[in-house]
């Protein structure tokens, strides 16, 4: 068996530790409380259903939402899929769509399928902060234009796209709005009650809830949203999305986002701290670091550096106590550079040679000082030894 991982973990935009709070309120759903939430015929199923809808209601208040808006998936990526792919699916003509070229690969594949099948997409280019203008998002939009679909914060360099300006301006020309909103909520205010919203698709496991559930949320009254559903079969969550809930995994979710919507102001505030620590500490003992991203309107605990004249996978490789990302975490299996920071015209030597660090509520000021000696430490040997 491998050993357990003993490193400091600063990759938090991949996945977050399950807080045990949120696992203590789950575990009775795997034991006692195991009913099927669709058994409407005794206590069993009254209890998995309760607890379900308590759950909606708590995922609801995190995104400004109605209960009834909130459907539950296996995660973002099945959100996203339903998202576009629903909303396309409903209709029976090819359609346009307006996408921003920084998205995560499960709103690019999905798209890039939309196009081979007819519909036709204008890829918005963000400028070298990972930040898309509003006015370019809406300059794009055609009289046929079905979505517009903007991430709320990119998942690598942490850059907060516009998107209360980008949906005003979808509103007023009534093209429904998507926002893939995984890295935000939970981390910074995401509100659809204040910001027109159409559609936004959240997950668990990056808000400290568990892996394998997440939500699209459906705004309602909105007559332009009509959703093909993607997976058919009992007519589970309003016939969108069928399939009998995974109730200690909805309980969970529930559960961590009444936790991240407790906290999101104070843990902003010292996560914003921890970051600036570590941007400083390594700047202040190396010369040629680049923050990639935007420095005023990123997420509070992303430092995404680049570190000129080492390699990228020796970094990497070097670093002992602390676990990071190089590029996006959601992209490892495939080598290539990131394509987020092509987008921002970073070269590729530079993406090559960047880390990723995702604080989390879990982190500590004594993990960034590790953190700091760590990159110190390991960059200066590469560049002493001509790596
Ligand atoms: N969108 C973004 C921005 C993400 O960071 C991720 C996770 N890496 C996803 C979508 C996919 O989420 P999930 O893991 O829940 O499928």
């Amino acid at each position: 068996m491998p050993a357990e991982p003993t490193a400091i973990y600063l990759d938090n935009h991949a996945t977050t530790r399950t807080d045990p709070q949120v696992v203590e309120v789950m575990l009775p759903f795997f034991s006692e409380r195991f009913g099927n939430a669709a058994s409407i015929s005794h206590a069993y199923g009254d209890d998995a259903a309760a607890a379900v809808e308590s759950a909606r209601e708590e995922v609801a208040l995190l995104a400004g939402a109605r209960p009834q808006e909130v459907i539950f998936t296996s995660g973002a990526t099945e959100a996203n899929n339903l998202a576009l792919k629903g909303l396309l699916g409903s209709f029976d003509t090819p359609r346009h769509l307006v996408v921003s070229n920084t998205e995560h690969p499960s709103v690019l594949d999905p798209v890039a399928r939309l196009e081979r099948n007819g519909h036709r997409v204008t890829r918005v280019a963000c400028d070298a902060t990972g930040q898309v203008d509003a006015s370019d998002v809406l300059s794009a939009i055609e009289s046929d234009t079905a979505v517009v679909s903007v991430m709320w914060a990119n998942n690598e360099v942490g850059t907060i796209n516009p998107v209360a300006e980008i949906a005003e301006g979808c509103a007023g020309c009534e093209v429904v709005f998507h926002t893939d909103a995984v890295q935000a909520i939970g981390r910074v205010e995401v509100d659809c009650s204040n910001v027109p919203v159409g559609l936004l698709s959240m997950s668990a496991h990056k808000i400290y809830g568990p892996m394998g559930v997440g939500a699209l949320i459906v705004r309602r009254g909105n007559r332009r949203i009509r959703l093909a559903p993607q997976i058919e079969g009992g007519g589970h969550e309003s016939h969108l999305r069928s399939g009998t809930l995974p109730v200690p995994l909805v309980v969970g979710f529930g559960a961590a986002c009444r936790l991240a919507g407790e906290s999101i102001e104070s843990e902003s505030g010292r996560l914003r701290g921890l970051a600036q620590r570590l941007v400083e500490g390594i700047r202040k003992r190396l010369e040629g670091v680049h923050l990639n991203g935007h420095p005023k309107d990123r997420l509070p605990g992303n430092v995404h550096l680049g570190f000129e004249g080492v390699d990228g996978d020796a970094l990497v490789a070097g670093l002992k106590r602390i676990a990071v990302s190089s590029g996006s975490a959601c992209t490892t299996a495939d080598p290539e550079p990131s394509h987020v920071l092509a987008a921002m015209g970073v070269p590729e030597t530079l993406s090559r040679a960047s880390l990723r660090f995702g604080l989390g509520r879990f982190n500590t000021e004594d993990d960034i000082e590790v953190a700091i000696e760590d990159v110190v430490a390991t960059v200066e040997r590469l560049r002493g030894s001509g790596g």
